[in-house]
């Protein structure tokens, strides 16, 4: 058997054979994908894959950028895509 598959607890035969479980934050319970349009996780290999640690770093990236605009740029942002809120001033970003 392939190193990186395993089988699920529930099946036997090639069809409850699945990559191993990547740590990524759009991963469901039903081993579906909540980002992509695939049927199921693509594994491991997947470029999209992003853990939580990842997705703290990328959102503290974006609130970096975003708090370093000018004043009147982060207004107009806010105003465009954000019904007036400005998500970046946030802090509470948990990067474990
Ligand atoms: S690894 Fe890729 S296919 Fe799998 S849940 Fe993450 S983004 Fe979706």
């Amino acid at each position: 058997m392939d190193n990186n598959a395993k089988i699920t607890e529930a099946g036997s035969g090639a069809d409850s054979i699945m990559p191993e479980e990547p740590d990524c934050v759009h991963l469901s319970e039903q081993y579906r994908c909540n980002l992509l349009l695939v049927k199921k996780c693509i594994g491991a290999e997947c470029r999209f894959c992003q853990s939580s640690y990842e997705r703290g770093r990328s959102y503290k990236k974006w609130q970096d950028v975003m708090n370093t605009m000018p004043d009147d740029k982060q207004l107009a942002i806010s105003a465009a895509y954000y019904n007036g809120q400005m998500p970046w001033k946030d802090s509470a970003v948990d990067l474990q």
